[in-house]
């Protein structure tokens, strides 16, 4: 008989024997058949997406995780997140917990599981209550403005997440901060076939009463806008009608008044009327190709909607200025250019109201300074991705990955390092694969990719993204984990899968070809200076403010960050923050590409377990010793096999540890005596335990 078969399989990876991808996807999916979606890899918890409502959330098994440790009871997200406040709380460790996995995969689902759990346990009375219910109730307005409907996620993120929540000394909550990541503001003006736009336009075009609908100058029908797929405005299971009542109570609660919720939804409808604003060819006198606006209408409503002058607004999106020192000149805008410059207002409006969104959420939620606060981070990141065509987000979004992977690696076998320290056990080596070449070859500050591309973004004269492929090629041609065409063909390797436009990236967790088309112009992100200009001149407080650059005051020549480099730095920012924090980990998995429950597929599993790295966190967990615990539990779990503890004992723990473990013959190398904790270095032995058990 194996392990396996009639069993739930293990609870802990760090168990599995023989240990190899195999086995550690079948006890998986053994596990997922029977409903038991959580799996621990010491204290990493593994989770397999249901697709279905389990009966596992409620008061009661809130009630219970309270009450026990770690493993006591079956692996459950309640257990790392009690773990987690537990230790924040009495420990006063700030805490992080990192989740991450694919689309689809369940992350958001449990980062909001954790802070239910969280808020569930911790501190009570009207004020701390309020505080709860602000936090909570950020998630509702960040996913109507930030989630969609994707192929693969009917409630997709689309925009990468890490939140403080801040607690005093007792460990009531007093607060938090929420970062966001990269929103996916292409998604504005165009969606792929099956996908919707942000949730928010749906819930504003179902939910608005015909007053609201006329202020803002909609009609309720979704077919009536460009920026909207004509073949998809209803998802299965969602209520956008009813959603955008819970979207507004959501404001009200974080402390919105009427007016900035007016102002916001006022903003969101400004985007989709831009959307139908349809731009036409017309020739100037001299017969050069122009641009015009088909029907004065839409930019008409536009104006009144947002206190704006419909001709200077034409103006902006039909024409371009150029300063120099001595003089501005005026260019017309063709019709393609012109429909380029209003994609990319649309896209920039969407993006900084997305952005004030979330400033404006951490102004009600903020904390004063002064108190002294315990924090626990979560955070719910896009994994690691390889789509059939990989762009600029996709090389920034894995290069996030990359730098996750190292912390995870570095911070794990840390944390083993410092336990076997603390419980005086001499320290085994681990050979691991550090990944920190690849960082560098992204990251380094002369030299790396994200800096060849700014290099190439601020240079004068003509460049383009294939001087930027150019220029890796010529740089990276030895490097081991660089390819291109170029570098293959001197290799006289001859791979046709890869285009010529293309480079490879050997990250750690597979190798991914990126696209270089449209880097440049992605990493530049610039708008032009007309557009935010008129942007400015608007009436409406709100839309002006997200357009500060616009004031003719302010107008310094200095160019923004480019997009790579603002990624770079909040990366780096998140990264020292999880430094400064004991992590916990919960790794999601999609268990099939249908959204379906009860279906495990092997394949897919298999590539997502490669992803994240899991039978690599298993080695590396059970490198020194797979398994440890405090002698008292040990005892009490394992006293029944030696007849001088059973039935009774009355020496202390560690001794009766080492008199059922001497009984038993077992060999001196497979154990270690720490000061509170017997470590065992091998699975086997853990079994054998516990068939001698299972057979009393
Ligand atoms: P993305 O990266 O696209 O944002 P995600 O990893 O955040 O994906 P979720 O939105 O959390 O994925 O989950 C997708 C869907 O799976 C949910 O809308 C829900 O239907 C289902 N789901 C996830 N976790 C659970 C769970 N624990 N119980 C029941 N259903 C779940
Ligand atoms: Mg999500």
């Amino acid at each position: 008989m194996t392990l396996l078969e009639g069993s739930v399989g293990v609870e802990d990876l760090v168990l599995l024997e023989p240990l190899d991808q195999e086995s550690l996807i079948r006890n998986l999916q053994l596990r997922y058949e029977k409903k038991e979606i959580y799996t621990y890899i010491g204290n990493v918890l593994v989770s397999v997406n249901p697709y279905q409502q389990l009966p596992i959330y409620d008061l009661e098994f809130v009630a219970k995780y309270r009450d026990y440790t770690f493993y006591e009871l079956k692996p459950h997200i309640y257990a790392l997140a009690n773990m987690a406040y537990q230790s924040l709380r009495d420990q006063d460790r700030d805490q992080c917990i990192l989740i991450t996995g694919e689309s689809g995969a369940g992350k958001t689902e449990a980062s909001k599981l954790v802070m239910s759990y969280v808020a569930a346990v911790c501190g009570k009375g009207e004020q701390v209550n309020s505080v709860k219910e602000q936090l909570l109730q950020s998630n509702p307005v960040l996913e109507a403005f930030g989630n969609a409907k994707t192929i693969r996620n009917n409630n997709s993120s689309r925009f990468g997440k890490y939140m403080d929540i801040e607690f005093d000394f007792k460990g009531s909550p007093l607060g938090g901060v929420i970062t966001n990541y990269l929103l996916e503001k292409s998604r504005v003006v165009k969606q792929l076939e099956g996908e919707r736009n942000f949730h928010i336009f749906y819930q504003l075009l179902a939910g608005a009463d015909a007053q609201l609908l006329k202020a803002l100058k909609l009609e309720r029908d979704t077919g009536g806008y460009a920026y909207l797929n004509l073949d998809t405005s209803r998802v299965d299971g969602m209520d956008d009608d009813a959603n955008f009542k819970v979207l507004q109570s959501a404001m009200t609660v974080i402390g919105f008044s009427e007016e900035e919720i007016r102002q916001v939804l006022e903003v969101a409808a400004l985007v989709l009327k831009l959307g139908n604003v349809e731009l036409v060819n017309e020739f100037q006198a001299n017969g050069v190709p122009a641009s015009g606006i088909r029907d004065g209408r839409g930019v008409q409503e536009i104006g009144e909607l947002v206190g704006l002058n419909s001709v200077e607004l034409e103006r902006a999106l039909c024409s371009r200025t150029m300063e120099t020192a001595k003089e501005k000149v005026v260019t017309a805008l063709n019709v393609v250019q012109a429909q380029y410059a209003r994609d990319a207002l649309a896209k920039n409006i969407y993006s900084r109201l997305f952005n004030w969104l979330v400033n404006r959420i951490n102004e009600s939620i903020k904390v004063g300074t002064g108190e002294k606060r315990k924090v626990m981070g979560v955070l719910d990141i896009y994994g690691f991705e390889i789509l059939e065509d990989n762009s600029f987000e996709q090389f920034v979004i894995n290069y996030c990955n990359e730098k996750l992977q190292q912390v995870f690696i570095e911070m794990t076998l840390k944390e083993e390092q410092e336990e076997y320290e603390r419980e005086g056990i001499p320290w085994v080596k681990v050979d691991y694969f550090d990944n920190g070449v690849i960082c560098n070859l992204i990251e380094h500050n002369q030299r790396g990719i994200l800096a060849m591309l700014d290099e190439e973004c601020l240079r004068p004269g003509v460049v383009s993204d294939s001087t930027f492929l150019a220029k890796l090629n010529q740089l990276f041609s030895k490097h081991s984990h660089y390819e291109s065409k170029v570098t293959q063909n001197a290799q006289r390797q001859y791979d046709h899968s890869m285009g010529l436009s293309c480079f490879r990236i050997c990250h750690y967790a597979g190798k991914v070809t990126y696209n270089v088309n449209s880097f440049i112009d992605k990493n530049n992100d610039l708008l032009f200076r007309d557009l935010s200009q008129a942007m400015w001149k608007a009436r409406h407080p709100l839309l002006r403010s997200l357009f500060p650059e616009g004031d003719p005051k302010q107008a310094s020549l200095k160019r923004p960050p480019t997009a790579g480099a603002q990624f770079k730095s909040s990366v780096t920012t998140l990264m020292k923050n999880l430094y400064s924090k004991n992590p916990n980990y919960i790794r999601c998995i999609k268990p099939n590409e249908h959204q379906q429950r009860g279906h495990f597929s092997f394949e897919l599993v298999s590539v997502q377990a490669r992803y994240l790295g899991l039978l690599e966190n298993v080695r590396v967990r059970r490198a020194g010793y797979a398994y440890r615990q405090v002698y008292g539990s040990f005892l009490e779990r394992y006293r029944l096999l030696s007849r001088s503890t059973w039935p009774r004992w009355n020496g202390g723990d560690r001794e009766g540890v080492e008199k059922v473990l001497g009984e038993l013959s077992i060999s001196s190398e497979e154990l270690a005596f720490g000061k509170t904790k017997i470590f065992i270095r091998s699975p086997k032995t853990l079994f054998y335990l516990e068939e001698h058990r299972r057979l009393r």
